[in-house]
């Protein structure tokens, strides 16, 4: 931000802006977001519970106020990767004997993973909604850098933020047409290459894939789909906007939201072979559904687990006909172990364990080689001897992230705060851990807007891929498998957590950058068709 005298004409994008134009974006955008539901409940610190006892506030979710510069190429190549990651992530979630293995590898100092386990089942349909997540590292030995998306997790249950990322891509694309033009540093119309996201429609139509895949109710219920959530939940409208589509493009089908916590209170196992699992709404408790899917956006972290009613409860989903989103196993397939063990190479010693999974060396398995980082296990295996000493050593921790196998955000420890946390646990709770590189990608400006502040300064992105996988346990077979839209998370360069839902982080949307490697590719495939 300058005073008009003070603008610096060579900056392109983000454009600086006077004082005078920053306020009048900030009004635009407050406006836009309320007017579109790019909303959530507000924080406490923002709104007290007493100034609101009638729960009715919704604040604009913090976003920046310009889109993020992400390279073509890797852009694409993110989206083209996610449908060989679902069918990854299907084929894990089938093995129960892999699974197994990871299980007792993490069960010392897990005792959250080792009750999971111990409820998972099986059943014939599957459906994940999923998410994987990246940063770009940027290979500064050539010039111009090259941009290589680099994993940083991959999420298999409550992957989140897929209705506020459209929300935040159709805002900037407003921006695009009536604000950035008639800026002092004007931003023509036309002049950013902003992507449709598709997250919204993708994530609602595995929804609707599951419920048309289960078949016909056996039990002389309609059918229904349940959104199993948070009782206090703030990112409310995300999950409501998935619920409006499958409204809008088949409003024939019956949505409930359900607390995790009235699980019990609601539903009921029909006393058939199948178990399917009958839902009563509390308005009507006369009227029962059969629930043919069950999409959960709780159940991911050990605070909806308080007790054992909770756990009977989880079993009692899991043991229904309802297609669940996860299945415990799927939810396994998400923890950082695995991810771990999928990302370790082939050595001398034999092939990869993806290679398990998937065709090794085919096109597709070397693009989701190239999106892993190293990770290593903090176990007492040859590898994690070494990993431990990395991350016991006061400079080589420094670039590495220790991570339990926990969701949601705030559970990972960075850099120098490793060797501390090791010495304060127990040496034989270690091996639950996994110790995976710090991805480093540059450092780009953007203004942030968060509860009407403005934050300036150095950001880094953090681009998540949906996709929708739905598919038969025993056979293996894919009934529909998507990439489902995407996001784009920003945070402050200096900030190690990027969740926008904890207040880390903030909604942000791509704007495609041409780069030499981008020139490059569409010559040679000018020249190859
Ligand atoms: P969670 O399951 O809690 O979301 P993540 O593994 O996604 O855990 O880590 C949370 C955040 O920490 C990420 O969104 C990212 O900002 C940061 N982070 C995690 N792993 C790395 C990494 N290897 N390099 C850089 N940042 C990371
Ligand atoms: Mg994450």
């Amino acid at each position: 931000m300058r005073d008009d005298a003070g603008i610096e004409p060579s900056r392109t994008f983000p454009p600086l802006v006077t004082e005078g134009e920053l306020e009048h974006l900030v009004q635009t955008v407050k406006d836009w977001a309320t007017g579109h539901g790019l909303v959530v409940r507000p924080p406490p610190t923002v709104i007290a519970a007493e100034a609101d006892p009638n729960n009715i506030a919704a604040v604009p979710a913090p976003v920046t106020l310009f889109p993020s510069g992400i390279a073509r190429h890797a852009f694409r190549k993110g989206l083209a990767a996610q449908k060989a990651y679902n069918e990854l992530y299907a084929a894990v979630s089938r093995s129960e004997e892999f699974l197994a293995q990871i299980v007792k590898e993490v069960i010392d100092g897990d005792d959250f993973v080792r009750d999971l386990w111990a409820v998972h089942q099986t059943k014939p349909l599957s459906l994940g909604l999923f998410r994987s997540d990246y940063m770009a590292h940027e290979d500064t030995s050539v010039f111009p850098p090259f941009q290589q998306l680099k994993q940083v997790e991959f999420n298999t249950i409550a992957s989140s933020f897929g209705g506020l990322s459209v929300r935040t891509a159709q805002l900037h694309q407003f921006l695009s047409k009536t604000e950035y033009p008639l800026l002092r540093q004007s931003v023509p119309e036309g002049t950013l290459d902003l992507p449709q996201n598709k997250a919204i429609e993708g994530l609602a139509g595995g929804i609707e894939a599951a419920f048309h895949a289960y078949g016909a109710p056996q039990t002389g219920h309609r059918k229904c789909v349940i959104f199993l959530v948070q009782g206090d939940e703030r990112n409310i409208w995300d999950q409501r906007h998935l619920e409006y589509q499958v409204a809008k493009t088949s409003p024939s089908i019956p949505v409930f939201r359900l607390a995790f916590a009235d699980i019990m209170k609601y539903t009921s196992l029909a006393k058939t072979e199948l178990r399917q699992l009958l839902y009563s709404s509390p308005r009507n408790p006369e009227k029962k559904f059969e629930a043919a899917v069950v999409y959960m956006r709780a159940g991911y972290g050990p605070g909806d687990y308080p007790n054992q009613q909770a756990w009977d409860a989880r079993c009692h989903l899991e043991r229904s006909h309802a297609i669940k989103c996860p299945t415990v196993l799927t939810q396994l397939a998400g923890t950082k172990k695995v991810q771990q063990v999928l990302a370790t190479p082939r050595s001398s010693a034999g092939p990869s364990i993806l290679s398990r999974f998937i065709k090794d060396d085919t096109p597709s398995a070397i693009e989701l080689w190239n999106t892993f980082t190293n990770i290593y296990p903090m176990d007492t295996s040859e590898v994690g001897l070494v990993a431990r000493k990395k991350a016991l050593d006061p400079e080589q921790c420094q670039d590495f992230v220790l991570k339990p196998q926990r969701e949601g955000g705030g559970n990972n420890i960075y850099g120098s705060a490793i060797p501390e946390y090791l010495k304060s646990i127990n040496e034989s709770h270690w091996g639950s851990y996994i110790l995976m590189e710090l991805i480093k990608p540059a450092s780009v400006q953007n203004l942030i807007l968060r509860n009407g502040r403005i934050e300036q300064g150095g950001v880094i992105n953090e681009l998540g891929v949906y996709g929708a996988c739905l598919w038969n346990q025993n056979t293996g077979e894919l009934l529909h498998n998507e990439e489902a839209g995407w996001l784009l998370r920003t945070k402050g360069d200096k900030s190690e957590e990027g969740g926008v839902a904890a207040g880390y982080g903030c909604m942000d949307s791509v704007s495609l950058t041409l780069t030499n490697v981008d020139i490059q590719e569409e010559a040679e495939a000018r020249a190859n068709q």
